[in-house]
């Protein structure tokens, strides 16, 4: 595919754009520094903007900079990070921050190239940190822009295959600013993403109000929301999963760590068991599991990207002594809310604290 020179200014056109109608009161743009910009641009990612603001302000509070994050308990991370998803970006932040630390004395390094080795950045996050706050001249290419750049082009390949991904790397460099780069980079880079967010929507795109719209391939053939074609993806999985909350006499439950890989992997979590089989045998392995109280609670689906989790929660209750495993601990309502819980594994407990139906 031949990719179309850049005539009309797209650069000029995005930064005359972005400086009327654009965002420009939101807390990390008020800033330079990378610490803030890199936090707020990893927890942009599938995330949005009015869902970061209490994040970003509740991290921020207790992690002021670089250093005061790398030194926290990963536990501590991830229960901060609790409720906002995809887990392995809290695992990823407190490991950058370390590395950030440990190799280059606390100052993140000023560019997109050495970003990009840390631990959680991608090319187009590097890209956006190192253009917001050291102007470098280098292209983003997150979700929103690929899908404005693929409207723009009319590109009619999987954007998700490793060829398109290079021509449309291409094609968003060389639409990049060449003059003044201090003050255009952030400012393109911004209305890149501004446009992508609030007119060029994946459903009804607002192009009578784009400032692109003369040079848009998609608009001109009047089906701009038919790009991004979309990607061949995997079929999903579907799996059910026993949950047991194991309950002791003073109340508390039993949390284990999940797995370093896999789904939570990291996280605290009830015990998993595939089957009711190998949940009785453990239940069995506790002592006289006559003696404990059973409750079976109403199921629940889970949804994570490529997988439906059904998920059986069932409540012992009783009197157990003894540590069921090395590998967890016992803790009550006011020890779980401070280490890393899978939101539906938040949910089920906050329920549990109720009195049990019957
Ligand atoms: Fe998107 Fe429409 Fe603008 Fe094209 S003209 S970039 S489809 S909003």
């Amino acid at each position: 595919m031949n990719l179309p020179k850049d005539e009309g200014g797209v650069a000029q056109r995005v930064m005359a754009w972005q400086a009327v109608h654009g965002r420009m009161h939101l807390p990390w743009q008020q800033t330079r520094d990378p610490y803030r910009v890199w936090l707020s641009e990893i927890m942009l990612q599938q995330t949005q903007v009015a869902t970061v603001l209490g994040y970003y302000a509740r991290f921020l509070e207790r992690f002021p900079d670089v250093r005061a994050l790398a030194q926290a308990p990963c536990d501590e991370v991830m229960g901060l990070w609790s409720g906002l998803g995809y887990y392995s970006r809290a695992r990823n932040l407190h490991r950058c921050a370390q590395q950030v630390v440990a190799e280059h004395g606390g100052a993140f390094p000023g560019s997109a190239e050495a970003l990009a080795r840390l631990p959680g950045i991608g090319r187009s996050t590097a890209g956006a940190i190192a253009a917001f706050c050291f102007s470098e001249r280098v292209p983003i290419l997150d979700a929103n822009v690929r899908r404005v750049l693929t409207r723009l082009l009319g590109f009619e390949k999987d954007p998700a295959s490793a060829g398109s991904a290079r021509l449309l790397w291409t094609f968003a460099g060389s639409l990049l600013p060449t003059q003044d780069l201090g003050n255009a980079m952030p400012r393109y880079t911004q209305g890149l993403m501004d446009l992508g967010a609030s007119v060029c929507t994946p459903r009804a795109p607002a192009c009578g109000a784009c400032p692109l719209d003369a040079s848009c391939v998609a608009f001109r053939n009047g089906a701009p929301e038919r790009y991004p074609v979309p990607a061949r993806r995997p079929s999903r999985r579907s799996e059910s999963w026993q949950l047991l909350v194991l309950r002791d006499a003073q109340g508390r439950v039993w949390l284990e760590r999940r797995p370093g890989t896999g789904i939570w992997a990291g996280m605290h979590c009830v015990p998993v068991f595939r089957d009711s089989a190998s949940l009785g045998a453990y239940v069995s392995s506790l002592g006289d599991a006559a003696q404990l109280a059973r409750q079976e609670l109403q199921a629940f689906l889970h949804v994570l990207t490529h997988r439906d989790l059904h998920l059986h929660p069932v409540v012992i209750s009783g009197d157990i002594a003894d540590r069921p495993s090395d590998a967890g601990q016992w803790l009550g309502a006011d020890g779980w809310p401070g280490v890393g819980l899978p939101a539906p594994i938040r949910k089920l407990l906050d329920a549990t604290q109720l009195p049990l139906p019957g």
